[in-house]
């Protein structure tokens, strides 16, 4: 029995270092709302998630709802407390989205006391065996971005050792959005892996001509093409296009995913801790995900901190990738350790996820 004997929020707000665009959303920050929570031990965990906005409902769902049913439970029983706390009250106002984000929070802190208490980094508790794992650059290639800052951006990447990258389209003119890619594929030659991320802007009629002219540039996933709950729609596009669909960054539960895999309706599952309900429902989805062939490579909402034993952990055959993301590094203690294109896993004890205090000072506020 490890006593929980606290639970503590807090957000930090971290600029990023230039405003980016995509599709949807143009934005300056990103927030990370942080739950701590303590134990008899002397251990104290930390749990977090990354949102453009809403840091404050997932602060409150933690501090009014969900620390009083786990304060003096053994925090050994993480498996147990997911259950309770996915049963408890809240589930009749969030069984996905803020509530269910907040029960995510709590169960990574679970997992870095986990791992802490076992004296290793979480990725060797899991299981894992690699000591590096391979990552595409999703850091460049913004909407907001002129076709040459484009082509500066994504070119930097290579020449820093990068040899697969993401770009953004969805803009409001298809034919402008090709006229990227093209131009994109002209300035990084054919050996480069290049794909592409709508963030949920099209139809299925428009997706399914995207999907054809874009096979003419080696593209190697087209992700999140359409809304996000649309399964039919998905399932279709995923039997019409040559290219490997991708998404799962706006899919909040195992239920969501579960109806995707079963209508064929995903190639490329894209889970995010941050956004499910923490390590445990991330580990379920991905084992049921890699279990139907499908590879998981995770959208990079945790910055890579978590993933990067989640992915390592997991012991998948098939590639083991994750996105590179680098906002918000400085407010991690240990932030990921990149050589040219790899990520070297930790060997800290824990999960990666301790706010430095700096951070904290900088950034850092109550809401
Ligand atoms: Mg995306």
């Amino acid at each position: 029995m490890t006593k929980i004997e606290s639970v503590e929020t807090y957000v930090l707000r971290v600029p990023l270092a230039k405003p980016v665009a995509d599709s949807i959303y143009y934005r300056e920050f990103w927030n990370i709302p942080v739950t701590e929570i303590r134990t008899a031990d002397g251990l104290v965990g930390t749990g977090y998630s990354g949102v453009w906005t809403g840091e404050d409902l997932l602060v409150e769902a933690v501090d009014a709802h969900l620390a009083g049913l786990v304060i003096g439970k053994d925090a050994e029983l993480i498996g147990e407390l997911w259950r309770s706390l996915y049963w408890s009250p809240p589930h009749w106002v969030g069984r996905a989205g803020v509530v269910h984000m907040a029960q995510g929070m709590i169960d990574i802190a679970l997992w870095d006391l986990a791992a802490q208490r076992a004296g290793m980094p979480l990725w060797q508790l899991l299981g894992g065996s690699h000591s590096s794992l391979a990552t595409y650059n999703t850091n460049g290639g913004w909407l907001n971005f002129t076709v040459e800052e484009l082509i500066t951006d994504i070119t930097g990447m290579i020449e820093s050792g990068w040899s697969k990258v993401k770009m953004k389209v969805g803009g409001a003119d298809p034919r402008n959005d090709l006229d990227r890619v093209r131009q994109v594929r002209a300035a990084i030659g054919a050996d480069v892996t290049l794909m592409v991320d709508v963030n949920q802007r099209w139809d299925l009629i428009r997706a399914k001509e995207m999907a054809r002219e874009l096979v003419d540039f080696g593209v190697s996933w087209v992700e999140e093409p359409l809304r996000p709950d649309d399964i039919a729609g998905h399932a279709e596009l995923v039997r019409h296009s040559s290219i490997p669909i991708a998404l799962g960054e706006n899919l909040y539960n195992i239920d969501a995913f579960a109806g995707f895999l079963a209508a064929g309706a995903v190639d490329i599952v894209q889970v995010d801790v941050t956004r499910v309900a923490g390590i445990t429902e991330w580990l379920r989805i991905a084992q049921l995900a890699a279990g139907l062939g499908r590879w998981v490579v995770p959208h990079a909402g945790d910055m890579m901190q978590l993933h990067q034993h989640l992915v390592a952990g997991i012991g998948a055959d098939t590639p083991a990738m994750i996105e590179y993301l680098p906002w918000g590094l400085e407010a991690f203690r240990e932030p990921v350790k990149l050589v040219a294109d790899r990520i070297i896993l930790p060997d800290t004890p824990g999960a990666s996820s301790a706010i430095a205090p700096e951070a904290r000072r900088r950034w850092g506020s109550k809401r």
